[in-house]
């Protein structure tokens, strides 16, 4: 390399250390064309309800450092939410157990992601929730902040893998501490992550009363059959087989698709073999 070739190539590493590109991910598939499409979840009723500003910007780095600590921290939050995807939900809380930081770093993230979608399908199940008796008892299985617990009256068991404050039970949800037929609605809010998903669906049909309701909302991509996502047919098909009737499938939504089923009074005698399709991995990419 030449003298002048270096000092060039030595410039241009400057430049682009003084102008770092912030780190900026985004679930791949699943960006949303329009951004000015975006409908503020501030409207809805959940924000009077205390839910809090997942839908603000985050701040802008204000210099390298920052900057850098963010791509970092971005390019970890890539690495974690792969692996909770790939593994089990009992290798996922053995991990955290190790490392519980690690769960800050995921949820960090996490939030990020979060303050891009213009809606979140958290606030459509409080919204759903508010519709309903505060008398019913609700199971959060992968309650994360728990959002829900802090926006509705009704009884809230929250689950998660690391629980950060009290009122969240840390667990493997595919194994909670609920009595059986104990919960009027379970939810699943981005959370049927572990390749062992179908054990979780099973947890919340165990802990379900008789006519009690499940209601999922998934990242959308992982349920496009055209590109390598499960057809949505084949999982409302195993989850009614497992004992639960279809209520609603809603896929108005650009980001996430929710399900709604209910529990059938009667338990299946036929014991089928249920073929669960697998969901894939909903991946972030650098932009
Ligand atoms: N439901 C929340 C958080 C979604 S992020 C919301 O909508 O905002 C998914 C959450 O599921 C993460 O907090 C993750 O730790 C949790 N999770 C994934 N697998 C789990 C498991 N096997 N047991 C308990 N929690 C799990």
């Amino acid at each position: 390399m030449t003298t002048e070739e270096s000092t060039t190539s030595r410039n241009r590493k400057r430049k682009r250390q003084r102008n770092p590109k912030p780190s900026k991910e985004e679930p791949i598939d699943t960006t949303p064309k329009n951004q000015n499409n975006k409908k503020s979840q501030r409207d809805t009723k959940v924000q009077q309800h205390g839910g809090s500003s997942a839908s603000s910007k985050r701040p802008k780095p204000s210099n390298f450092l920052d900057a850098l600590r963010e791509r970092l921290s971005g390019g970890q939050f890539r690495m974690l939410n792969e692996k909770l995807y790939t593994c089990s939900g009992k290798e996922a809380l053995d991990y955290f157990k190790e490392d519980p930081e690690m769960f800050d770093m995921y949820h960090t993230g996490y939030q990020q992601q979060m303050s891009n979608w213009p809606e979140l399908p958290v606030n459509s199940i409080i919204n759903w929730l508010l519709s309903k008796s505060s008398s019913l008892v609700v199971a959060d299985f992968g309650c994360g902040d728990a959002r829900i617990a802090k926006s509705v009256k009704n009884k809230v068991f929250s689950f998660d893998l690391v629980s950060k404050n009290p009122s969240i039970i840390a667990c493997d949800m595919s194994n909670t501490s609920l009595e059986s037929s104990s919960v009027d609605v379970a939810v699943f809010c981005l959370s049927l992550m572990g390749t062992n998903y179908s054990s979780y669906i099973k947890e919340a049909h165990r802990v379900l009363r008789p006519s009690g309701m499940l209601l999922i909302a998934e990242v959308k991509s992982r349920f496009d059959p055209n590109n390598r996502g499960a057809d949505p047919k084949d999982f409302v098909k195993a989850v009614c087989d497992l004992g639960f009737t279809s209520v609603l499938k809603d896929f108005s939504n650009k980001m996430f698709i929710l399900f709604h089923f209910k529990k059938k009074e009667q338990v299946n005698s036929n014991q089928k073999i249920i073929k669960w399709p697998e969901l894939k991995a909903c991946l972030y990419k650098r932009r």
